[in-house]
């Protein structure tokens, strides 16, 4: 694939530019330092969204605007109490947003990783205990989203869970709770010292009885999704998407995830504005609300406008993308047909970069696959796949993590590939049929965990799990 003068006369100028800008760095201080974690249903989320906004407008997007939204939406109360009914000794805690209001009592029983083997492991009737569940995955075993391990002990029973973070530190760690078709039930983070040390008791033969009360409460909310974009000059209606959530947690800055993305993403719409006259195609940028608790924000883009998806190029989307690493690049999700292309933009760029196809379903790219668009995720393909989530979702996620140059080398990256991919000379990515996407989704093997969830989008099979 060829691209003409102008676009690399662009290319060089975004270069330039971004390479001497700041990356970034200032939004994402300003989006953390004014509007903490920017969780879903909070003053916060909407001084970020207005920040949003008025930054969108100030690059000089057009047709700024913002589409709401409605989502199943969570309170948090005051911390929860969780204590050892026998010493009457207190454990720091907080509930996973999503948990209901509830007071229980039950002894404790632990379920490792919630794998297959645990289970049968702690015996399948859980009926009135409070399973104690690891993030870890174990070696070999198949990585399991916090949702279903937490609807597995659900499912059997279990009146609460305490979710043990799977990194030292003395750190607990957060994340939305989905219950779908399984009862629900609090979830309580706690560190691993403290998991761990209640394991070992457990394996002493000692019985732990464990009494909580949480005050949360579910409750339908609004949110929305700012969508800002740069015309094409020539194929107006072909679309490339740029996007990234800006909500996060309430117990962080949610700097790493995803202050950091939402700030590239702007960062890029700043460089590409500049060359606005040099885009063949449309290029439209998003900032996702309530990513957290469900990628509410993309399901509900992805719904509406599905009728344009035949126009839509690819989705790229940026979640947490500033650790430390200079290497970026491509996961296409399940589009080994984009390989060629891609390879022929890192040519132009005079920066190959690695590519893979690899599918993964927990951020905004996931509700555009559904919906059969070509959609891709920023990373970097070739760093090893550590499981875990490092510091994210836990209040160590701070600005002082971002890594700056990272964060810019994700923003220079991003507009450099929204650039080629808005004037490549032909793109070979087409939407998939429904048949397609169900059958793409089938040989990825995440049918079960949809079903699970509730978001199978055809017909589901009786029982899983
Ligand atoms: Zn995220």
């Amino acid at each position: 694939m060829e691209f003409d003068a102008r676009t690399a006369a662009a290319d060089a100028a975004l270069c330039g530019d971004l390479w001497r800008g700041d990356g970034g760095w200032a939004l994402l201080t300003e989006l953390c330092d004014r509007c903490h974690g920017r969780f879903a249903g909070t003053a916060d989320e909407r001084r970020a969204a207005d920040m949003l906004l008025e930054r969108f407008r100030r690059i000089g997007l057009q047709h700024v605007h913002e589409e709401p939204f409605t989502y199943p939406g969570w309170r948090r109360a005051a911390a929860p109490t969780l204590r050892l009914v026998d010493g009457g000794q207190e454990i720091a805690t907080f509930s996973l947003p999503g948990s209901p209001s509830a007071r229980i009592e039950g002894d404790l029983v632990d379920l490792g990783c919630a794998t297959d083997d645990d289970l049968s492991r702690a015996g399948q009737d859980l009926t009135g205990k409070l399973a104690l569940i690891s993030a870890a995955t174990p070696p070999r075993a198949k990585a399991m989203h916090r949702d279903e391990k937490i609807a597995r002990a659900a499912r059997r029973g279990a009146i609460g869970v305490l979710w043990m973070r799977d990194a030292p530190g003395q750190l607990a760690e957060t994340g939305g709770l989905f219950f779908h078709d399984a009862p629900p039930i609090p979830g309580l983070a706690v560190t691993r010292e403290d998991g761990l040390r209640l394991a070992r008791q457990l394996a002493q033969g000692q019985t732990i009885r464990l009494a909580a009360v949480t005050h949360d409460a579910p409750q339908e909310m609004t949110s929305w999704n700012l969508v800002g974009e740069l015309p094409g000059s020539e194929l107006a209606d072909e679309v490339v998407l740029i996007g990234a959530h800006y909500d996060g947690h309430d117990i962080a800055e949610a700097a790493l995830d995803n202050g950091s993305g939402v700030a590239a993403v702007v960062e890029a719409a700043r460089g590409l504005a500049q060359q606005r006259g040099a885009l063949r195609r449309t290029v439209r940028f998003i900032a996702f609300g309530v990513e957290e608790l469900g990628l509410y924000g993309a399901y509900a883009y992805a719904a509406a406008h599905q009728a344009e998806f035949g126009n839509l190029r690819l989705l790229f989307n940026l979640d947490t993308i500033a650790e430390p690493g200079a290497t970026k690049g491509v996961a296409t999700q399940r589009r080994p047909e984009l390989r060629a292309a891609l390879e022929a933009i890192g040519q132009a760029m005079g920066e190959p970069f690695p590519i893979d196809d690899h599918l993964s379903m927990y951020s905004d790219q996931f509700p555009f696959v559904l919906k059969g668009a070509p959609a891709a995720v920023l990373t970097n393909p070739d760093a090893p796949r550590t499981g875990g989530r490092g510091v994210g979702h836990t209040t160590a996620d701070t600005v002082d993590k971002v890594h700056r140059l990272s964060l810019k080398l994700s923003a220079l990256f991003s507009a450099r590939l929204a650039l080629y991919v808005a004037n490549a000379p032909e793109w070979p990515a087409q939407r998939w049929s429904d048949g397609q996407t169900r059958q793409e989704l089938e040989t990825a093997g995440v049918r079960a965990t949809l079903e699970m969830e509730g978001i199978w989008p055809w017909p589901s099979s009786s029982t899983n799990c």
